[in-house]
């Protein structure tokens, strides 16, 4: 896994940096604005949900109380957040979603 790139000066971007990045990210070396590419945006916005959702399934599945089974998927979704800058893409112009 390897985290991404600003797409003007190749700065490699530190995880700390991108941990909460949703929408666009200011270049910390070259100050230009970096928006995440409309497909990365479109994965993103499902990660989590699905994670979420196909934990809770499998842990209903598995029998386990649901005390048990909301903290995991609660890190489920922790982790899934976690992981997320190492999925992100940038480019230097805004792409529209649809
Ligand atoms: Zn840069």
């Amino acid at each position: 896994m390897k985290l991404p790139n600003c797409s003007t000066c190749n700065y490699s971007f530190r995880w700390k940096e991108l941990f909460f990045t949703f929408g666009s990210k200011k270049c910390p070396n070259c100050g230009v604005y970096q928006f995440i590419t409309a497909q990365k945006r479109r994965q993103s916005v499902w990660v989590s949900p699905i994670a979420a959702a196909a934990s809770a399934i499998f842990l209903q599945w598995a029998g386990l109380p649901f005390s048990i089974t909301i903290p995991i998927v609660l890190t489920v979704v922790v982790l899934a957040l976690l992981l997320n800058p190492f999925f992100l893409e940038f480019t230097e112009k805004e792409e529209p979603l649809f």
